[in-house]
């Protein structure tokens, strides 16, 4: 996920770009680049803000008034300056900025570098760059129906932009899974992510679809497919103030978080789930899966909810690949004297790649000579430099200090790992490992189904506004699905909240419940259904409030729970990815309804750089 943008028109184009790509900083913040057409087209990139950027290029010739800018969020390429979008072909015939992921980029750059082209960068849209180049020189074709053609050779999502050097008067933008919005002004027209950058220059806005393609001069917008079928603007008018659109229209980045667990999961699987193939690959992590394999034990190292993430990964880890595993605090482990055999593949899981104990935990197990894999959000950050090797979750910037999509998509890439070295190694059949990939394919529209309760989940929220404690159960892998919605409760709203193992209750918490306590039970129907039926008839005999996430069309729950939220059936270890989300919006919800800071609760940072 990246913010661009585009101008073209009579106004001096830099500083419309700069405000727009600092409008859009929350998409991406980790470098940035702009590209100004004067008698000929000048490139301005370096890692860093979109504010290093206006430093990089003071004092330099900023005229011109067509141009395209980038505010980077890294996928493919650590963030730095020759990474940093616009990329240039080698002949510089074109520049262009992107947004999106080109998945087949490196069967696509090994036929460029067989035909003469080199590289300046290691991203997928230099690639592209290229491609559209090399359509446009060998074919003698437009510049138009090159980067037309060079879109079909393409598999992936993008939202891009194009200026080429010999029709230099035109912008070429085309959209595909990645988001993309015109503004339309008077002799002018601007480009962008999101309506952010837009919005203060004209309400007129349309909203590309994915295979569409403008071809954008001053005074005229030509809008068609990538087949070439003509397609008629349908110009929308805009009523929304700026903070409302940086949200997507959501009062909180939390909750639109939340909401953006339908596309981020798809973002986190994208090219290395492959439903046709029924294979699972992850490249990052390709060379160690022989090792992963013959592990004797794994360590799992975290904290808050990657913690969580991690113990999700243990049963998985168990249950697919029969490796033993340990979870553990990164701030306990760098501080016991643990034990850490050579052969341990040590696994640590931060949203943002910075965490300061997960860091020092990552140091003392290398230097005990573990083979040390991360699993972070943030391409380039210190922890996936730090390790041997690791999984990107792609989720794209979480804003929320409470963490959510990044949530699911650690558990994601945790799955598709064991799946894959389960599989490798034999101790998970064929047939389920193939159920579970397809599998895979229905969850976004399964989350999209549990987000559609939002109202009713809303309502029941209110209901526990006031609730000075609360009670989380799960078992078996939703155990730490209870201990993720206890630990958002308590985070965003205050309220002091517990998870447990159900089972775990009778053992010490079922002395705190009475008619005051609510207890919320993730009860989908799995093997421990029957066991978790019974830990709700303890709490119901005790006055307890049971709130319980259930599998849809569940009649006994309903029966005896004084709310049920329904979830869509799901394969026994996906359900973390299905249930957590109810437990998201009520916390939200809860939080809201206290008049609480949802996105920045109190005494929380968003990245934890400190011990
Ligand atoms: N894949 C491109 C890159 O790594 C674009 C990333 C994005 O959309 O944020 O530079």
């Amino acid at each position: 996920m990246c913010g661009i943008v585009g101008y073209i028109g009579d106004k001096q184009a830099y500083p419309i770009l700069i405000n727009g790509l600092k409008r859009l900083e929350y998409r991406g913040y980790d470098s940035a680049g702009v590209a100004l057409r004067t008698n000929r087209t000048q490139v301005f990139k370096c890692k860093g803000k979109v504010q290093d950027l206006e430093n990089h290029a003071k004092g330099s010739d900023v005229s011109g008034s067509i141009g395209i800018g980038h505010t980077r969020w890294a996928t493919h390429g650590e963030p730095n300056d020759q990474n940093a979008h616009p990329h240039s072909s080698m002949n510089n015939k074109f520049v262009i900025i992107h947004n999106g992921i080109i998945e087949n980029y490196s069967s696509l750059k090994e036929k460029l570098i067989k035909r003469g082209y080199t590289f300046q960068s290691d991203t997928d849209t230099e690639v592209l760059a290229n491609l559209i180049e090399y359509i446009y020189l060998k074919g003698e074709v437009s510049a138009e129906l090159a980067v037309r053609l060079a879109l079909t050779k393409v598999v992936g999502a993008y939202g891009l932009v194009v200026i080429c050097d010999d029709e230099p008067d035109k912008l070429i933008a085309a959209r595909k899974g990645s988001p993309l919005v015109v503004g339309v002004g008077n002799g002018e027209y601007f480009l962008a992510s999101d309506a952010t950058p837009i919005i203060e220059y004209t309400n007129s806005v349309i909203y590309l679809n994915d295979n569409d393609v403008a071809i954008i001069s001053r005074d005229e917008l030509v809008l068609k497919t990538i087949q070439n079928d003509k397609l008629t603007p349908h110009i929308q008018q805009l009523d929304l103030d700026i903070e409302q659109i940086e949200k997507g229209g959501y009062d909180h980045f939390m909750l639109k978080e939340i909401f953006e667990q339908t596309s981020s999961i798809h973002d986190t699987i994208r090219g290395r789930i492959s439903t046709t193939n029924k294979e699972v690959f992850l490249g990052g992590i390709n060379d160690v899966i022989p090792q992963l394999v013959n592990a004797r034990r794994i360590l799992i190292i975290g904290c808050g909810t990657s913690w969580h993430a991690g113990m999700v990964g243990e049963y998985l880890f168990e249950e697919f690949a029969r490796i033993p595993v340990e979870v553990e605090y990164a701030s306990e482990f760098r501080y016991r004297n643990p034990v850490i055999f050579k052969d341990d593949i040590v696994l640590a899981i931060s949203q943002s790649g910075e965490t300061a104990d997960t860091l020092a935990a990552i140091k003392l197990a290398k230097e005990a000579g573990a083979t040390v894999l991360g699993i972070c959000n943030v391409v380039g950050s210190s922890i996936p430099r730090e390790t041997h090797a690791g999984v990107y979750t792609h989720a794209g910037p979480e804003i929320g200090v409470a963490s959510t999509k990044a949530f699911t998509a650690q558990v994601t890439v945790l799955t598709m790992m064991a799946m894959l070295v389960g599989y490798r190694k034999g101790t998970l059949s064929k047939e389920v490992y193939q159920e579970l990939i397809a599998e895979f394919a229905n969850l976004p529209e399964k989350i999209k189904r549990i987000l559609d309760k939002e109202e009713d989940i809303k309502e029941l929220s209110k209901k526990y506004m006031d609730s000075t404690n609360a009670l989380y159960l799960g078992r078996g892998f939703l155990f730490p699905v209870a201990l993720e919605g206890a630990l958002k409760l308590k985070e965003i709203s205050y309220i002091h909240a517990e998870g447990y193992p159900a089972a775990e209750m009778k053992h010490g918490p079922i002395a705190l419940i009475d008619e005051q306590m609510p207890v919320f039970v993730v009860a989908t129907k799995d093997k421990s259904y029957e066991k978790i039926v019974s830990n709700i008839q303890e709490v119901k005999a005790r006055k307890g409030h049971v709130i319980a996430i259930v599998t849809e069309g569940d009649t006994v729950i309903s029966e005896m729970a004084d709310h049920v939220v329904e979830i869509p059936e799901t394969l026994e270890p996906l359900a973390p990815l299905l249930t957590v989300i109810p437990f998201q919006l009520i916390s939200y919800y809860i939080a809201v309804y206290r008049g609480c800071n949802v996105d920045q609760p109190r005494n929380l940072a968003k990245s934890v750089t400190v011990e």
